[in-house]
């Protein structure tokens, strides 16, 4: 029997396990979809995501697969920079952002778990946590097998079965959505766009972000936020599969007659081949209390826990994060002088180290949404112009992030160590 079982293989139940193997604990992954399943799309890893990627020895494989930058510009709807800040830094962070291939990261992700002998189940759909007791868990599948654990953790993701156990709800829409799609730079060639890449625009009709997404830059991907109705779990499918209409979403908000947006906008807009295009609704989790159940055997992590929009660039990084400092906390309660009865006070000191940086997070992405919403009025766009020039002029080239980007995994121990459980105190 394995000693944690992880439902969900994305980006935290792999990063997990692989953590958890660096502190000598035993895990099996199981993932619903296919092995082959791939997601089009990039992310951008910001510099704390890469920490926890370093230190499962994945970084230095996947930075020379993705678009390497340090600043980002801020600019107004027409072109013009208000700013530029430090989206990630050698300097600063010790590591650059970088713009990649979401596949690219879960095949690297993949490879390593099959390398180091971590068992990945695949097609196998977790249906719901049957229980809990003061030594193990058990979850069931859809084909009925049910698999027992000392842990059962929870990275399946948004629309997570494993969280119904510890807090039945459901994920909310946040009236955004994104359009992503990549052209490839020869198709751009001519034109004189003035922009420097990678740029955020922030227009009066949504959003427009134009990133590089390969390490050479000879492919630059986009990424519109723009303000959308919600359509339910079946109509947001049946709009992943409609390119022509995703293609007029964008017509309609970056290409139309009278359009101020910068060539560059239009040209990326008319040259994509649309079978690149992809669509994501933003919906987010509502706030839990708790992460883990009453016992402490049930645990949830990434988006399953609190997923967040896509607006602050740190939902993967979130996801990350947990996995790594839930590995710390999980390897104490294996320590030899542990006793059983104090798990639910580690979990406890886990969620008190990791709640109020969420919070954080969710306040810079909520307020980042709200800058990338259309403004109707030209006034309410001059407004947001000016707010963006200013705070950008004020906090200087690291943007005021640091709290963000600096943020390391291994302090959770800091956390642990301070609510005087009785255990050891050396780490692995
Ligand atoms: C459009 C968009 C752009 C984004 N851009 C960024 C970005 O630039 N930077 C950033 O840091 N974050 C970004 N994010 C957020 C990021 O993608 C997520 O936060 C991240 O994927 C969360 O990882 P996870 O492992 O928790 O969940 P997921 O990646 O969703 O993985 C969950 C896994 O669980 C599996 N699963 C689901 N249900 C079951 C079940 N019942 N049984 C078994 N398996 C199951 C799924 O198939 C999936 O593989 C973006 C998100 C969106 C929507």
């Amino acid at each position: 029997m394995v000693q944690v079982v992880i439902i969900g293989g994305g980006f935290a139940g792999p990063v997990l396990a692989l953590s958890l193997k660096k502190h000598k604990i035993s895990s099996a992954i199981y993932e619903v979809r296919s092995k082959d399943w791939e997601h089009g799309g990039n992310i951008a890893l910001a510099p704390n995501a890469l920490r926890v990627m370093d230190s499962i020895g994945l970084y230095d494989e996947i930075r020379s697969s993705g678009f390497n930058y340090q600043e980002l510009a801020f600019t107004s709807g027409n072109g013009h920079t208000l700013g530029k800040f430090l989206n990630g830094s050698i300097k600063e962070y010790h590591y650059p952002a970088l713009r990649i291939h979401r596949t690219i990261v879960r095949e690297a992700l993949r490879k390593k778990v099959e390398e180091v002998g971590i068992p990945m189940y695949y097609e196998k759909k977790c249906t719901k946590v049957v229980g809990e007791d003061d030594n193990s868990a058990t979850v069931e599948f859809a084909d009925g097998e049910k698999v027992t654990a000392d842990f059962v953790v929870g990275a399946d993701g948004i629309h997570s079965h494993v969280r119904q156990f510890i807090h039945p709800c459901e994920p909310e829409f946040s009236g955004l959505m994104g359009i992503m799609a990549q052209v490839d730079a020869s198709e751009l060639r001519d034109i004189d766009h003035g922009l420097q890449l990678p740029a955020m625009l922030f227009g009066e009709k949504g959003s427009f972000a134009i990133m590089p997404s390969s390490f050479d830059g000879k492919e630059i991907g986009y990424f519109a936020t723009i303000e959308q109705q919600d359509r339910g779990r079946d109509g947001w499918a049946k709009l992943e599969t409609d390119k022509d209409e995703m293609a007029q979403l964008l017509a309609d908000r970056f290409t139309y007659n009278g359009s101020t947006w910068p060539e560059m906008v239009r040209a990326l807009c008319e040259k994509t081949p649309k079978d690149t295009l992809t669509s994501w609704p933003f919906y987010s989790v509502p706030h839990m209390e708790k992460f883990s159940s009453p016992k402490a055997r049930v645990i949830v992590i990434g988006d399953s826990a609190h997923a967040i929009p896509p607006t602050g660039g740190q939902g993967a990084a979130m996801a990350l994060e947990d996995a790594s400092t839930l590995a710390y906390t999980l390897a104490h309660s294996y320590f030899p002088d542990f006793q059983r009865q104090y798990l639910p006070q580690l979990l406890e000191a886990w969620e008190k180290h990791r709640m109020p940086r969420l919070h954080q997070v969710v306040d810079f992405t909520t307020k980042n949404g709200n800058l990338r919403k259309s403004s109707p009025h030209y006034l309410e766009q001059a407004a947001k112009e000016w707010v963006l020039w200013t705070a950008l002029k004020m906090s200087g080239e690291t943007g005021g992030a640091q709290w963000m980007y600096s943020y390391s995994a291994e302090d959770v121990k800091k956390n642990i160590g301070e609510t005087g459980l009785k255990t050891v105190t050396t780490w692995t």
